[in-house]
């Protein structure tokens, strides 16, 4: 049984694989030529500590041109939906992450500038999880005014009204009190 799963598992991942590797010899043969690429493709699992792309999935509109020195540039806009956590009040939030790309695919790539084209074939799979990783939220909020599960433990300071209100009718002889209270942590 397990045999059979990796097989199959392995099976998908060269066939999710090879769908981001597109062949541009016929592309490179006309210098100065663009060609489009719209597709949805796999990605695999993709997510940071707080937030991961739906369905593994990403949509992709994309022009390849050659470029006369032998070179492939690559722009357009990626899509992907992407779900994850409000930091404030732990609901599921989820929205969709729109990427603009504009890339440079060569044969011999300068690491974090460039990316690799090789046997007449661009493999896209890292400029697409770097776009998208680098642009995944990276504190997600249910809305703008989330307060949290408990408000008054995750209030959310507005101007005009710091946290003024529950201090005020207090005796101001009690505020170094307050002071040591708040700053002793309870857990000790
Ligand atoms: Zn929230």
């Amino acid at each position: 049984m397990k045999a059979m799963s990796q097989t199959s598992d392995k099976a998908n991942a060269a066939r999710n694989a090879k769908s981001l590797e597109v062949p541009v010899a016929a592309l490179l043969a006309k210098p100065g030529e663009c060609r489009q690429l719209s597709d949805t493709v796999n990605i695999g699992k993709l997510a940071t500590s707080t937030v991961s792309i739906t369905g593994q999935s990403c949509d992709m509109e994309l022009t390849l041109e050659a470029l006369t020195s032998g070179e492939v540039m690559v722009w357009g806009e990626l899509k992907a939906p992407w779900q994850g956590e409000c930091r404030r009040c732990l609901q599921p939030v989820d929205g969709e992450l729109e990427v603009k790309v504009k890339e440079l695919f060569e044969r011999n790539p300068t690491e974090g500038e460039t990316y690799l084209l090789s046997d007449d074939t661009i493999h896209l799979a890292q400029m697409i999880c770097e776009a998208l990783l680098l642009n995944l939220p990276l504190a997600p909020l249910c809305s703008v005014g989330c307060q949290g599960p408990d408000p008054k433990s995750f209030a959310v300071r507005q101007a005009g009204v710091a946290s003024s209100d529950h201090t005020k009718d207090k005796d101001p002889r009690w505020a170094a009190l307050d002071e040591l209270v708040f700053d002793s942590p309870t857990s000790e």
